[in-house]
């Protein structure tokens, strides 16, 4: 019987992030673009090495206005992969442009690489890479294939805050990246994002569109004597509450990513055993990447197994959960999507893994209680009973 139930993840408070609301309410300014939206700004900039970053409510309001900033014409191509979260692909969706899928690679879940050059056609105008699980993309590769053929690279790195690829942050790669402090990232703000200008010609463009296409920015800068409406644009500016919140957690950003580092190593470090009894498969990061721990997950030999895994696990009270429906499956990419490919990869990795709670706060036991119970749970044979949703499965 579950003791303890064992979310799957819960928000934390490592250090002074409930003191900078407080403090951000007696400065006078708790709307945007304060003390500290400058500040977590100024942060990014100078740690990643990003010439420009635009603090934003989420990680989808940066992938918007990074679709806005691409400028799209009727019938342009965005390369995509299949299996990520709906921002990536709605957000460029909604500027006119059609996804083409790409399958991932079966070692990191990320965009295969090599598939990227037949999926470009005269029409294709940008590549977004998708940094699953703070493991980076092959974006050498990539950069490479974007220069060729003239292509804008908007990296979402939604999951890659702090992970980086040969020594470069992940989104300061490409033209353009995303972060988010969603509560379920690695920093949280409970909803906020950011937006990593690589490439400067989009840097006023950006300040415009963020600030609901007026030149706000420019007059505080004293750049013109007053401020207008100059072009299209939205909200994409976060609250002091959450940016005062979120630099609490920035100041302790080394002690965060040890700690999940350590959460991590432990998983996989006493899962081994489970692995190398071939009943399920540990993640791969390669040697390129120095990953950021956002995730850990299990693929499993299976869909069946999967689930029945899944299953045994809640009735213990231990929250595991499945990631991605892939998106050309969902009802909207089969609506959106002409030239269809095979995407075996993605449909085969996505039915069978299975992500493991993680989070800041969670305790050594704790992971010791889910490793043996997922173990119990392998080991344990099939009984019709304890086991509903294999025979559903095979029904089906
Ligand atoms: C979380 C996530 C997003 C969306 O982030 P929000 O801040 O919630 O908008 C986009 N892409 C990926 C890959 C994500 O994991």
């Amino acid at each position: 019987m579950a003791l303890v139930a064992i979310p799957f993840n819960k928000p934390f408070i490592a250090g002074k992030e409930l003191y900078y609301i407080a403090e951000a309410v007696t400065f006078g300014n708790i709307a945007g673009d304060g003390h500290f939206t400058k500040s977590c700004s100024r942060f990014f900039e100078e740690r990643f090495r990003i010439p420009k970053v635009l603090m934003t409510p989420s990680c989808t309001a940066a992938l918007e206005m990074a679709a806005l900033l691409c400028d799209f014409e009727p019938g342009d191509e965005v390369i995509v992969p299949s299996y990520t979260f709906v921002s990536t692909v709605s957000a460029f969706v909604r500027e006119g442009a059609k996804p083409v899928f790409v399958d991932i690679r079966p070692d990191t879940l990320n965009i295969d690489e090599s598939q990227i050059e037949q999926a470009i056609t005269e029409k294709t105008r940008a590549i977004v890479p998708v940094h699953y699980a703070g493991v980076g993309c092959e974006m050498d590769r990539i950069m490479e294939i974007a220069e060729r053929h003239n292509l804008l690279v908007i990296e979402d790195a939604a999951q890659g805050v702090n992970a980086s690829y040969k020594g470069r942050a992940l989104g300061s790669i490409g033209h353009l990246g995303s972060f988010s402090f969603h509560e379920t990232k690695n920093y949280i703000c409970g909803e906020g994002g950011a937006l990593c200008i690589n490439d400067e010609r989009f840097i006023e463009r950006a300040e415009i569109l963020r600030d609901k296409g007026t030149n706000r920015q420019r007059f505080f800068r004293g750049e013109v004597d007053k401020y207008t409406w100059v072009d299209v644009g939205s909200s994409y500016v976060p609250s002091e509450i959450c940016s005062a919140f979120l630099y609490g957690q920035l100041e302790l950003l080394d002690t965060i990513a040890e700690r999940r580092r350590q959460i991590y190593a432990s998983y996989r470090d006493q899962l081994a055993p489970l692995a190398d009894a071939g009943l399920l498969k540990l993640p791969h990061i390669p040697e390129e990447c120095r990953c950021n721990y956002h995730m850990f997950y299990i693929l499993l030999p299976t869909r069946e197994v999967r689930d029945c895994l899944m299953d045994g696990l809640r009735a213990e009270g231990i929250t595991a959960v499945f990631h991605y429906i892939p998106l050309h499956s969902s009802p909207m990419g089969v609506r959106l999507e002409t030239h269809r490919t095979q995407l075996p990869q993605t449909d085969d990795l996505s039915g069978r893994l299975l992500r493991l709670p993680l989070f800041y706060s969670i305790q050594d036991q704790e992971i010791e209680h889910v490793v043996h119970t997922i173990g119990d749970l392998l080991n344990a044979e099939p009984v019709v009973d304890e086991m509903p949703s294999l025979l559903a499965h095979d029904n089906a």
